[in-house]
């Protein structure tokens, strides 16, 4: 038996459909086997952007808030990597990426200051002050979702603090 990835029920483990929710139950059973395989090929064939585009699209699918897949997401993120370290040309993409990890990580609640300190970083390196703005922008939107999570946004988290040191210290 195994446990359906998008509910959690008990499933046999060579079912294409949950019995519960609907969905097909294990990890990478909504990607295209084929798929590492096509993105190598456009790689080989100088259509960097497009091997770049079909994973990352995969990607985005594997973690949509409703489907999440982590296991193949995981997969999929190390073969985006493993581009971008052989296309330092995909930079855009690389934060467009990153990005999106940012979000993800600050829907669920587990956004740390890493993610933001290696776009910045990229940034920096290709001299792209655009990307940078990006990467802040949404680094200040995610800090501000956390604290929403606890009824603050971030002057009202300000607020807060300073009230709290009133009433501790008082
Ligand atoms: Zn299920």
């Amino acid at each position: 038996m195994e446990e359906c990835i998008f509910c959690g029920a008990e499933v046999e483990d060579d079912v294409d459909e949950c019995p519960h929710c609907g969905n097909r139950p294990l990890a990478g059973q909504y990607l295209d086997p084929k798929t590492y395989e096509n993105a190598d090929q456009m790689e080989k064939d100088g259509d960097i952007k497009g091997a770049w585009e079909l994973l990352h699209e995969e990607y985005r699918a594997h973690t949509d808030i409703e489907y999440f897949d982590d296991e193949t997401a995981g997969i999929l993120h190390d073969y985006l990597e493993a581009l971008f370290a052989r296309h330092s040309e995909l930079v855009a993409e690389r934060i467009s990426l990153l990005l999106d990890e940012m979000s993800i990580c600050g829907y669920w609640g587990s956004y740390d200051d890493q993610l933001m300190e290696r776009g910045v970083e990229l940034s920096q390196n290709a001299n792209r002050p655009d990307l940078e703005l990006k990467v802040l922008e949404m680094h200040r939107s995610c800090r501000q979702t956390l604290s929403k999570v606890y009824g603050f946004d971030s002057e009202t988290l300000d607020e807060r603090i300073a009230k709290l040191k009133a009433l501790t210290t008082g």
